[in-house]
């Protein structure tokens, strides 16, 4: 049975703890679109919409954790058992020349979406800035890339 908790803005589906207004739970009841890599019963991966470099992942419990500090440790090691998965598959699919692994936590350390995620950056020799722009499909285009080798 679902129930609202006015005071925390906090909802009760089930068993899952979500937030109303946060973007990435949004995402997981695919209530904005987002470009998914995996999906399990414990977490989601999906394509950052603003990347640092192309094939930018962010992997992020289906519950919703703000940050380290109150995350389950169980949730926290599968997501690095995830993390690590991701990071292979980028390296092959996309031909990495190096990856970030990167969790920001409270806004000091440049955490934006409170909503506990971990970022996987590949990082390529001939793309050194700190940004990257898709185009048109390129999104899809890439996550099919991923999905190939995972
Ligand atoms: P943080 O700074 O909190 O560690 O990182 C948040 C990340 O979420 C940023 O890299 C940002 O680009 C990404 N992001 C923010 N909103 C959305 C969204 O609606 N969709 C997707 N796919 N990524 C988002
Ligand atoms: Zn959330």
């Amino acid at each position: 049975m679902n129930h609202n908790d006015t005071n925390t803005n906090k909802e009760v589906y089930d068993d899952d703890i979500i937030i109303k207004d946060c973007i990435f739970c949004k995402i997981i009841r695919n209530e904005i679109p987002s470009v998914k890599i995996y999906e399990d019963n414990e977490t989601l991966g999906f394509l950052d919409i603003n990347p640092n470099s192309r094939g930018h992942i962010l992997i992020i419990p289906k519950m919703h954790f703000e940050n380290i500090y109150s995350l389950p440790v169980e949730t926290w090691c599968h997501m690095n058992i995830k993390a690590q998965k991701i990071a292979v598959a980028l390296k092959h699919a996309l031909s990495a020349d190096g990856m970030n692994i990167v969790m920001n936590n409270e806004s000091t350390a440049g955490q934006l979406i409170f909503h506990a995620h971990i970022h996987v950056i590949p990082r390529y020799n001939d793309h050194t800035e700190n940004k990257y722009t898709y185009i048109a499909d390129e999104m899809e285009e890439v996550a099919k890339e991923i999905k190939e080798v995972l």
